[in-house]
């Protein structure tokens, strides 16, 4: 990555997010934040994260990490996460990684980015938790009528529809409104996504949920890796990666897939972005020597 990421910050104003995930709510306090930032700004894609709020999670997420870990970087008892998703602009392709909740504030998010939703033809998961699916309904109708939504093989049949025990009506009435164009899925390493400017291909990111995917977009000049909810808490996870909230699925897992993309990430140089980092949602990683981390956050210009 050669040059700056941020050319601009485009909107702020406080707002109010529906709670459409019941398991985050009770960890979460009031919205404070709502942004569109612009992450990358290159001649042949643009990185957009809409951040329809931030608040603080609770330390009590972290019900097997280390007490004192815990008490050390999150000493307050609670630190600020995001709810963000990514948005990517790529010539005339516009490819939307997450939908969020998809409350008041990311459909205002989208609209300010000037996309129309039939302007949307590919959207990538990383997976079906509900702060990262919300938006693809409006109501009970599919918000993106020309779009086809991606999604690991293993977690496409870990959540649907076959799968009764961990379907939820939130998955089935998305299946429902988009039939077959929620059905496609993609194994790790495959390539997703590609135009003249970029490709995008799938990693493997299982651990918080069982096909839990990170997204690395390529173009000539530049590189990005997008780590979905590898880390919830960044002030408690970067210096201390085996912390897992109760979140994750399966915590052996997810610690061993985190140390493994950030170690990824340090020895390619990729700046990540994430879908609970603090705002402006990406930056670079280092070790800090102590067999954790530091997140170097991306100024805002
Ligand atoms: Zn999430």
């Amino acid at each position: 990555m050669t040059q700056s990421l941020c050319s601009r910050f485009v909107f702020s104003v406080p707002s109010f997010v529906p709670c459409l995930v019941l398991y985050f709510v009770s960890f979460f306090a009031s919205t404070i934040f709502f942004a569109n930032i612009v992450l990358a700004q290159q001649d042949d894609f643009r990185a957009v994260v809409i951040n329809e709020s931030t608040r603080e999670m609770d330390s009590g997420i972290f019900v097997s990490a280390d007490p004192a870990a815990v008490k050390k970087y999150m000493p307050e008892g609670t630190a600020p996460a995001s709810m963000s998703s990514f948005v990517l602009f790529s010539g005339d392709d516009i490819v939307l990684i997450d939908t969020g909740l998809g409350g008041t504030n990311w459909v205002k998010g989208l609209a300010d980015l000037g996309v129309k939703p039939e302007k949307i033809k590919i959207i990538l998961l990383t997976h079906m938790h509900g702060d990262h699916i919300g938006g693809l309904l409006d109501g009970d109708t599919r918000r993106f009528p020309n779009a086809v939504v991606l999604s690991a093989k293993l977690e496409y049949d870990y959540w649907l529809p076959q799968n009764a025990k961990a379907g939820t009506p939130q998955l089935e009435k998305i299946k429902s409104a988009y039939g077959n164009d929620f059905s496609k899925t993609f194994e790790f390493d495959e390539q997703v996504f590609a135009n003249a400017s970029i490709k995008i291909k799938a990693l493997n990111a299982v651990g918080h949920t069982p096909g839990h995917t990170a997204f690395l977009i390529e173009s000539s000049k530049s590189r990005l890796l997008i780590v979905g909810d590898l880390l919830h808490v960044a002030a408690l996870q970067f210096p201390v990666p085996e912390a897992c909230p109760r979140y994750d699925m399966d915590p052996k897992t997810a610690t061993v897939t985190r140390k493994r993309l950030l170690d990824f990430a340090i020895q390619q140089g990729l700046p990540i972005g994430g879908m609970h980092l603090p705002a402006p949602n990406i930056g670079t990683v280092k070790s800090n020597g102590q067999g954790g981390y530091e997140f170097f956050a991306r100024k805002i210009k």
